[in-house]
């Protein structure tokens, strides 16, 4: 038996950084930028107002208070995208919204509130009293202040998030080099499977894991290929296999276990390199993991999930994810732990280390834990009811009511 960190490790030397493509920056959300970015513009172009006011120079405040007013001319107005031709003086200003450019001459932009605009019929003003003295610059938001011309924006390597989208689009780049998404072939083994659009003969039950294997390939930014189902015969598994030859990652789930039936593992023995492991955890301790060898010296990485349907997720959370993330360029490749004060208890009877499905809650800054129900491999409910794994260590052998223990994050939502 080998420990998660041992197969972790050997899984990951495997698989290789993905190469890079160019494209659309609202189809990058997730993936990692494969080049720097430097500012071909100052972000804001121009200097500009702050607020809706006046804009004028703080000089032309001196003294001004609520019951002496400084009054100057009003010389015209302009709204955010134009640029006014007039030159603000010593005794006038220039009404102005938010996000316009600032016209020459004005220093400051005071806000209506600061005036006796809301108490002057006429319109338009002619003129204005200025209730405040004004430091210069009020109310002004400098040309290059959020992104200077020529600044490097974006390094090399970064994960892109909603902001980052927000910050290329800010300098007007419209596609962006990144490294691209892995295409992971999903293939079901099984003469018990059935697909989900057909009747359910007796004796069989549904394909489940394609599905939940192609989300989770889905939530973690790859592109999922669903091959479907292949019996448990020699001649079928082997020609699926082939269809997964130009994916970036072949996984598969059932067939990797002692039964009698389990082909899968003779059919990667034969079709490329392949090592069995049992890993010291629970759930899903079978697993298989080697390179399908296609045509021009083609190698495919593959995973072999066991076929328990909470097994296969928890195996691909561990083994798969990281290996999606790493082909992507990422650098964190862990999922965030907590620790969590747990309610109830769990027991380790056969010295691996177990992941127990379980519904974590913080209260204050404390999280507890209590399991989501049955534990069996195969009840996939009480996965869905979880959004933690609370981590039992090999060498524990009962986890007690009130006390502490780690728990890996699904989810950050608690229902
Ligand atoms: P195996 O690893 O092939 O021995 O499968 C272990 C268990 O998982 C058996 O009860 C299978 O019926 C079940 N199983 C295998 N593949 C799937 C699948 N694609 N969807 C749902 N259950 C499956
Ligand atoms: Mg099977």
């Amino acid at each position: 038996m080998i420990t998660v960190e041992q197969a972790l490790e050997k899984v990951l030397s495997y698989v290789q950084v993905l190469d890079r493509e160019e494209k659309p920056i609202l189809e990058c959300l997730g993936q990692v930028l494969d080049e720097d970015i430097y500012s071909p513009i100052n972000v804001p172009p121009l200097d500009n107002a702050a607020m809706d006011g006046y804009a004028l120079r703080a000089e032309s405040t001196l003294g001004a208070t609520e019951s002496s007013p400084a009054f100057l001319d009003v010389i015209g107005e302009v709204s955010a995208g134009a640029i006014s031709e007039q030159e603000v003086g010593a005794l006038t200003a220039l009404r102005i919204m938010t996000g316009a450019p600032l016209p020459k001459g004005a220093d400051s932009v005071v806000r209506f509130e600061d005036t006796d605009e809301a108490l002057r019929r006429e319109r338009p003003l002619s003129h204005i009293g200025i209730l405040c003295q004004v430091p210069k610059g009020l109310n002004v938001r400098r040309a290059g202040e959020d992104i200077a011309q020529g600044q490097l924006v974006l390094e090399k390597g970064t994960s892109l998030r909603p902001s980052e989208i927000g910050v290329l689009a800010s300098i007007g780049k419209a596609t962006v080099g990144v490294i691209r998404r892995p295409v992971v072939a999903i293939l079901a083994t099984g003469d018990e499977l059935v697909e989900i659009d057909q009747p359910l003969p007796e004796g069989k039950i549904y394909n489940s894991n394609s599905f939940s294997i192609a989300s989770q390939v889905l939530r973690y930014g790859g592109i999922p290929r669903i091959l479907g189902i292949a019996r448990d015969e020699v001649k079928e598994i082997e020609d699926k296999i082939k269809e997964a030859l130009d994916s970036d990652m072949l996984v598969t789930s059932g067939g990797v276990s002692v039964g009698e039936y389990d082909l899968v593992k003779d059919v990667l023995a034969k079709m490329g390199d392949i090592s069995f492991w049992t890993v010291r955890m629970k759930p899903g301790k079978p697993l298989a993991f080697g390179v399908i060898k296609g045509d021009m010296g083609r190698r495919v990485p593959h995973m072999g999930l066991p076929g328990n349907p909470v097994s296969s997720m928890i195996t691909f959370e561990l083994f798969a994810r990281p290996a999606i993330l790493k082909m992507m360029g990422k650098k964190n490749l862990s999922k965030p732990m907590v620790r969590a004060i747990l309610e109830g208890r769990v027991e380790n009877t056969d010295g691996r280390r177990i992941f127990a499905r379980a519904m974590v809650r913080r209260e204050g800054d404390r999280y507890f834990a209590r399991l989501s129900g049955p534990q069996g491999s195969g009840i996939l409910t009480s996965m869905a009811r979880a959004n933690g794994l609370v981590i039992v260590p090999e060498d524990v052998k009962i986890v007690k009511e009130g006390e502490s223990v780690q728990v890996l994050m699904l989810d950050w939502t608690e229902e």
